[in-house]
């Protein structure tokens, strides 16, 4: 039977991630977070001391999948559990570096591909509309303004005690969207067929409902 497949592209702290999952919660749907796979790689590459001349040899020993626990994704490597390692701002800058690497986006394409076509799934990234699932039943182009992303990430990340500086968080996120938006493999963009969805002014809860809604209407035909 064919499965239903949402695909929602974005750039980094737009919310995609607790926007998918309440969403996806609603609808009964797995939500999968492929940036954990590209961060993963990133570990593992991190972890070797991998040359990028030697990745695409080395990617035939990465031995990373995704688990679903209770619906909530976990990523692994090997056995190992890496779901926490890989939320470090060091990861998250060596995951934008090199999923700019064909050699890695081909590594996990077809993880991508599987997990679509056995599940109904909401899926996000930033090249799943455009890429991944080019034929998704809805696609979903999320996005907030660069300060706003910035304001929400330093909020989160206020209470801990080595909280960076709210321009450095602001730098990054200027930063990872241009290496994500100027790369020459699949870079972040919004398919044609995407509807735009911007988060600027709405807080979870109201994105979240609203597009649920969205998702349902297009589902419906509308
Ligand atoms: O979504 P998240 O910020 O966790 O993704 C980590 C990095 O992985 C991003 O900066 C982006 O460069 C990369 N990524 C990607 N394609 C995807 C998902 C993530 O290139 N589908």
């Amino acid at each position: 039977m064919k499965t239903v497949n949402i695909a929602i592209d974005g750039p980094a702290g737009a919310g995609k991630s607790s926007i998918a999952k309440k969403v996806s919660a609603e609808l009964g749907y797995i939500y999968v977070d492929t940036g954990a796979l590209y961060r993963a790689v990133a570990l593992y590459l991190t972890e070797n001391e991998t040359a990028d001349a030697d990745i695409p040899e080395a990617l035939k020993n990465a031995d990373i999948s995704l688990r679903f626990v209770d619906g909530e994704q976990r990523v692994y490597l090997g056995n190992r559990d890496v779901s926490g390692l890989i939320r470090t701002p060091a990861i998250s800058m060596a995951a934008s570096r090199t999923s700019a690497i064909p050699a890695v986006r081909e590594y996990l394409f077809e993880t991508q591909k599987k997990i679509a076509r056995e599940n109904n799934v909401i899926m996000d990234g930033r090249d799943i509309g455009t890429v991944v699932l080019p034929d998704a039943d809805v696609k979903i182009f999320l996005t907030a303004s660069a300060e706003e992303r910035a304001n929400r990430r330093f909020r989160e990340l206020s209470e801990k005690p080595d909280c960076p500086a709210y321009q450095e968080i602001l730098d990054d996120i200027i930063k990872r969207d241009y290496n994500d938006m100027h790369r020459e493999t699949a870079p972040l963009k919004q398919a044609d067929d995407a509807v735009l969805f911007d988060t600027t002014s709405m807080n979870l809860e109201e994105s979240s409902e609203k597009l649920t809604e969205l998702i349902r209407s297009k589902l419906n035909g509308g």
